[in-house]
């Protein structure tokens, strides 16, 4: 019997498997796919804003593997090397054991983490918006400070507990911001104080918000997020972080507890190691999804540098959308690749992006047609809510936005994420020596 074996359950690991193992099931070849990822699930990572926000339960976005998946063997554990000519993977696992699986053909799709800067304190003080673990901690930690501020008598210290900054102002960290000024909002209403005494900044070392959307919608949520009180600093990063401030790179220090580190992605770890040719952090593939030296290894999503064929000369983006199609052309390739079908060149064209941007508002851009406000709210929600991949994931997502509209969003804490858990090691899992 020959083995696939797929690393990371990401969009494109996920959907690869997934249809893989359909092509095959109408197939005589004897092929065992085994996917190798650290969780259980698959996550829908567009809806962690949601998650910090309280707005969704976590649960929600996590896609349960062994429900979507039963034909696919699935081991639980991070490939930590591959042996391009051995033909192997070692895999940590439960307890660091550590197990070597062959393979006939392998597919890369470990996905991205957040890209570091060297920024004294970053690592210690910062949080990420890539896993879980970091959305429900940043919502906890900061409702949290919002607790302890209720209880503060010097008014510097709890205004430092009431401010947050965002630092990315593309449309991760510009829907993280919207989402945890709602959460605050909820709070200082139940608890009868003024919303504006909570603060929260967004900084970009660019000079628009979301350059993705274009400059119409880019404008249009400046000024709704500027209303809602969000101060927006562009062209401003940090320059420094300590355990209760920031220093702006244009020297302003600013007494804060709550920081997120939304500022981009580059490939996941493990390929660094491998010792292949990368582009902008990602694997150099061909339009097949090859590596071109090793015609077995195949490669897909944010891990790869896929040529946009739409776009002569370019890569396509880092996005869901892209690694989810990738990982059905990696499917159809793969079983091409043992004799299953034929191969065919990945080609997509970027259909836009949908951005919610909080209480009735998100600005959304599909096929170039230019929304903003409840139209793209609409389409947002429902875009999200049919892309997740298991009816009963999609089920419990409706029900929470239904919810929010007759009750507000929940202000309890769990306490189960501590902050080690959620640093860019415990959770992204990227070395302290980045
Ligand atoms: C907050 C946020 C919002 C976003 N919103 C959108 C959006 O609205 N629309 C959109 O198109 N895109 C969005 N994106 C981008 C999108 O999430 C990524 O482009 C997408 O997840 C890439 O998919 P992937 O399969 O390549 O990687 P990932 O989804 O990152 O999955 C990679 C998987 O591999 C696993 N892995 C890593 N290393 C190893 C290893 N050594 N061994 C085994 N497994 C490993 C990881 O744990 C992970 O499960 C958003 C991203 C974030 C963070």
């Amino acid at each position: 019997m020959r083995r696939v074996v797929i690393v990371g359950s990401g969009f494109a690991g996920f959907t690869c498997a997934r249809k893989l193992c359909r092509i095959l099931s109408r197939s005589d070849e004897d092929v065992e796919v085994v996917l190798v990822s650290p969780t259980d699930y698959h996550l829908y990572t567009p809806l962690l804003p949601d998650v910090a926000g309280g707005l969704i339960d976590p649960r929600f976005v996590a896609i349960s593997l062994t429900d979507t998946l039963p034909r696919v063997k699935l081991v639980i554990g991070k490939v930590d090397a591959v042996d391009l000519d051995g033909k192997t993977v070692t895999i940590t696992g439960e307890g660091d054991t550590r197990t070597e699986l062959s393979w006939d053909r392998l597919v890369l799709t470990p996905g991205s983490v957040t890209r570091l800067f060297d920024v004294p304190g970053l690592s210690e003080h910062a949080r990420g918006l890539k896993t879980i673990a970091e959305a429900v901690y940043l919502r906890e930690h900061f409702l949290r400070q919002l607790e302890l501020a209720d209880h503060e008598t010097d008014p510097a210290v709890r205004q430092a507990l009431r401010t947050v900054v965002v630092v990315g102002a593309s449309y991760a960290g510009t829907e993280l911001i919207a989402q945890l000024r709602a959460l605050a909002d909820a709070y200082a209403r139940r608890r009868g104080f003024d919303p504006t005494e909570i603060r929260f900044l967004l900084l970009d070392t660019a000079d628009r918000v979301m350059p993705e959307v274009g400059n119409r919608l880019g404008d249009n949520a400046l000024s709704v997020l500027r209303d809602r009180g969000i101060d927006i600093r562009l062209q401003t990063s940090l320059r420094e972080l300590t355990e209760d401030q920031v220093v702006l790179t244009d020297d302003t220090v600013v007494p804060t507890r709550t920081v997120a580190w939304v500022t981009g992605v580059t490939g996941a770890p493990l390929l660094t190691g491998l010792d292949l040719p990368m582009e902008r952090g990602r694997l150099v593939v061909d339009t097949s999804l090859r590596v071109p030296s090793h015609p077995d290894v195949f490669a897909g999503g944010d891990a790869a540098a896929v040529p946009d064929v739409t776009n002569p000369g370019k890569i396509t983006p880092p996005t869901a959308q892209h690694a989810t199609r990738q990982g059905k052309a990696l499917a159809r390739n793969v079983a091409a690749s043992v004799g299953v079908g034929v191969a065919k060149p990945y080609k997509h064209r970027d259909m836009g992006l949908v951005v919610d941007l909080g209480p009735r508002f998100a600005v959304a851009n599909p096929l170039g047609v230019h929304l903003s406000g409840f139209p793209a709210k609409a389409i947002t929600r429902a875009y999200h809510t049919f892309a997740v991949s298991r009816g009963v994931n999609r089920w419990a997502i409706t029900l929470s936005y239904l919810t929010n509209v007759v009750t507000p969003r929940p202000l309890s804490t769990l306490g189960l994420v501590d902050s080690g858990e959620a640093s860019f090691t415990g959770s992204e899992g990227i070395p302290e020596h980045h």
